[in-house]
């Protein structure tokens, strides 16, 4: 049984360094800790995060985000509009995104701000909101793209047990497309777990129904992150 807990937080936005050279970013925002998707492969679980250790059952839930995303981006010196990645670490459409409505605050924000916006998720939760993503993509700029390593149900439910199954993911991104083609939409083909899915075959069908699909980009990385945990 998942566990929702409601948190205040001190940092809603951070500035990174550097432009993200994958995500092409500039800020990062995760409207919750903790994701429900529970992917076995999940970079988060890395102590580089700092997440707490039961991250797939627990699920912090941020909270007052929008009035917090306000504030800090009203009195904004330093933060000059440039793309925020939304849920780079712990999924912005998780299911807990059902009730609280934590992402499409954050959105709307940010759309007031006019800051681009780069989502990557594994859910099709990310449809409800394109009323407010495609008017984001006729002012600024927006992404969207959907993880995709597999269309084999079977592995899927095994390596990412809670999320969207694959074949859903993609039809959402046809649709996305077809319906507001300002929003730039992509597969991430990554990881790709070793002997499970690094197949010619497999690696084709992506590609292929990616193409199928009129997405603009495949972010492709051959292989995975070992880190601790
Ligand atoms: S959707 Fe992303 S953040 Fe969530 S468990 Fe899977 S890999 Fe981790």
């Amino acid at each position: 049984m998942v566990k929702y807990i409601e948190k205040e937080f001190k940092t809603i936005i951070n500035k990174m360094k550097y432009i993200d050279s994958w995500f092409w970013c500039r800020y990062t925002l995760n409207p919750y800790n903790g994701c429900e998707h529970a992917c076995i492969y999940c970079d988060a679980r890395s102590e580089k995060y700092y997440l707490h250790p039961d991250l797939d059952n627990e699920i912090i839930v941020k909270k007052n985000v929008k009035k917090k995303l306000d504030n800090r981006l009203k009195n904004a010196r330093t933060l000059l509009p440039d793309v925020v990645a939304t849920g780079g670490v712990c999924d912005a459409y998780q299911p807990a995104e059902i009730k609280y409505q934590n992402t499409r605050q954050i959105l709307e924000v940010l759309f007031k701000y006019k800051y681009p916006v780069c989502i990557s998720t594994k859910s099709d939760l990310v449809l409800r909101d394109l009323d407010i993503l495609s008017k984001i993509a006729d002012d600024t700029y927006c992404t969207l793209s959907f993880t995709i390593t597999t269309f084999d149900d079977e592995i899927a439910k095994f390596l990412e047990p809670h999320a969207t199954l694959p074949l859903k993911r993609i039809e959402a991104l046809k649709k996305i497309k077809e319906e507001f083609p300002k929003i730039q939409t992509g597969v991430n083909l990554m990881p790709i777990v070793p002997y499970i899915e690094d197949s010619d075959e497999n690696l084709d069908e992506i590609i292929l129904k990616t193409k199928e699909a009129n997405c603009d980009f495949i972010l492709f990385s051959p292989g995975m992150t070992m880190r601790d945990s």
